[in-house]
């Protein structure tokens, strides 16, 4: 079949749910049988994700083959079950980069290269490369920011000019529609005025997708169809829910799926989406709860952003738990808190597991390594991402193997006991100043050890985990530490790197070198968070005795 294109926009508001809404379109024609693939444009010109902060962008997404890209590739691979690789984040940086190399290498046979056509030009590359490389059936495109953004314009226009020579191309415009409290009453006029934004660049959604806090009512869904231009029957609700992973259903039950197949002239298979429905209806039954504070720096970030900052985190939580039928409550714990008021430290006895997410620089860290050795000692389920294993290789130093001086040479750069240090190759890149893409990104083969809580949780001798960082525990201790208990149960294949630790005699004390959260799926939780909520909820158990 040659590749349908589904492009989704979106209006009036960012943070709309343009992922969510591209990702449950994707769920849902995979339902139906077909080969699905996504992409995401974002108009910044970072060249990738990897440069920004996470209170900036939110998390940074990293692929199977190391792009450090947008937080909405993490929504593609989890709702749709597939794995992208660093080709599906096109940003205005990358794009200008490769034009301009290209007339550099005299690519342009002496023409003027200008901003049309040539970027553009370089947008439609990338998007049929995509296409030809997955040889997928259908491709959606996510533009990112908003229509009307001056940053957006050629993304616009290269979708514009792609839909003239493919054809097989449907617009999917997402809107808000906002309900002022003094009115009462859900207006329809700033969807209007994106759409007509829209109108100006030469493109005409097929479909609208109504987001608001309540359902579009019949009456505002055909006046907003008619003065849209857009068929009675083409606009979605698509109220606030609950739980994201509902999105797909709440568009199938709206024929969403079944008309965009008849638009491209393709069946519509009726009950199809079984296991989805049965594990959407499965997390309606669930009870029993876990509490699993997540210990990091966090006064820093306020609020909003927070939950941005660690969601596939968050949403790896939420995948175990619920495989182990058990509700998440998660929060988040100021590790500094446990600098200035060391007494504050028991508050985490209430908590039936630990996650020491992975992290950068100074702040908090004293507090972290406090939080781990408070969780070794009093039998607390605890996970270290990244970050987290480096640090409790320095706490397990500083306090089982005696040497009180241990230290990452992140942070101390001349302790006497570096634990944590730089990785060769990392230190070049840095003193030459290159910090872009070039951590140690993308998956990595571990070795595990035979009968360690590890391998028994990946149920074979080797895992494959993404990785995102610049140091490794230091090659010179990894005796220390095993002379004073502590289990390297994996090591990358030339036994040079520490890739997962782990603590004998406690329910569960685990810490990896990678992000186990970029692996997690809905319906297939990472082995690493489940083993940690398996212990959570016998602890919870337990104390509810
Ligand atoms: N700062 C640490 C490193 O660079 C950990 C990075 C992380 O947690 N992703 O190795």
């Amino acid at each position: 079949m040659k590749p349908k294109f589904i492009v989704v926009t979106g209006g009036v508001l960012s943070g709309l749910g343009k992922g969510v809404t591209t990702s449950s379109i994707g769920n849902l024609l995979k339902a139906q049988g077909y080969n699905v693939t996504a992409l995401k444009m974002d108009p910044y010109i970072n060249v990738d994700a990897g440069t920004m902060r996470p209170t900036e962008h939110g998390e940074v997404w990293v692929t199977d083959d190391g792009g450090e890209t947008d937080q909405d590739l993490g929504n593609y691979e989890r709702f749709i079950d597939i794995t992208l690789s660093k080709k599906h984040s096109i940003t205005t940086g990358q794009l200008y980069l490769t034009v301009i190399q290209k007339e550099r290498n005299l690519e342009y046979d002496g023409k003027c290269v200008e901003v049309i056509p040539h970027i553009p030009l370089e947008i439609k590359r990338r998007i049929l490369d995509v296409a030809n490389t997955t040889k997928a059936d259908f491709v959606l495109i996510e533009v990112g920011g908003t229509v009307g953004d001056y940053q957006s314009i050629l993304f616009l226009e290269a979708l514009r000019e792609l839909k003239r020579e493919v054809k097989d191309l449907i617009f999917v415009h997402v809107v808000y529609l906002p309900i002022p409290n003094n009115l009462g009453e859900m207006k329809t006029k700033p969807a209007q005025h994106s759409i007509r934004f829209l109108n100006s660049t030469g493109i005409q959604p097929d479909y609208i997708i109504a987001r608001a806090s309540r359902t579009i009512d019949k009456v505002r869904r055909e006046k907003f169809s008619f003065l849209c231009n857009v068929e009675d029957d083409a606009v979605f609700a698509a109220p606030d829910v609950k739980n994201i992973y509902e999105v797909p259903l709440l568009f199938e039950r709206q024929g969403l799926d079944k008309k965009i197949l008849s638009h491209f002239g393709l069946r519509y298979k009726s009950n199809n989406n079984r296991v989805w429905k049965s594990f959407i209806h499965k997390l309606s039954l669930l009870k029993n709860e876990v509490k699993i504070g997540v210990v990091g720096k966090y006064f820093d970030i306020g609020d909003f952003t927070l939950e941005d900052s660690y969601v596939s985190v968050i949403e790896a939580i939420k995948h175990a738990s619920w495989a182990n039928n058990v509700i998440p409550k998660i929060q988040w714990i100021d590790s500094k808190q446990f600098e200035t008021n060391p007494k504050s430290i028991t508050q985490l006895s209430q908590y039936d597991a630990l996650i020491i997410p992975g992290g950068f620089g100074g702040s908090g860290v004293e507090g972290k390594i406090t939080a781990i050795k408070y969780a070794r000692e009093n039998n607390i389920p605890l996970l270290g991402l990244c970050y987290g294993l480096q640090l409790s290789v320095v706490e397990f130093a500083r306090n089982v193997c005696n040497v009180k001086d241990a230290h990452t040479t992140e942070i101390n750069p001349n302790t006497k006991n570096p634990v944590v240090i730089i990785l060769p190759e990392q230190k070049k890149l840095l003193e030459q100043k290159q910090y872009g893409a070039s951590m140690r990104l993308g998956s990595y083969n571990a070795i595990l050890k035979k009968n360690t809580k590890v391998a028994q949780l990946y149920k074979k001798n080797e895992a494959s985990e993404r990785h995102r960082h610049r140091y490794e525990v230091n090659p010179d201790y990894h005796q220390l530490l095993e002379q004073h208990g502590m289990i390297l149960s994996g090591m990358s294949p030339d036994g040079k790197l520490v890739e997962y630790i782990e603590l004998p005699n406690h329910p569960y004390f685990v810490g990896t070198q990678a992000h186990p959260e970029f692996t997690s799926r809905p319906l297939h939780p990472n082995p690493l968070f489940y083993g940690l909520i398996e212990a959570a909820k016998k602890r919870a158990k337990r104390s509810s005795l």
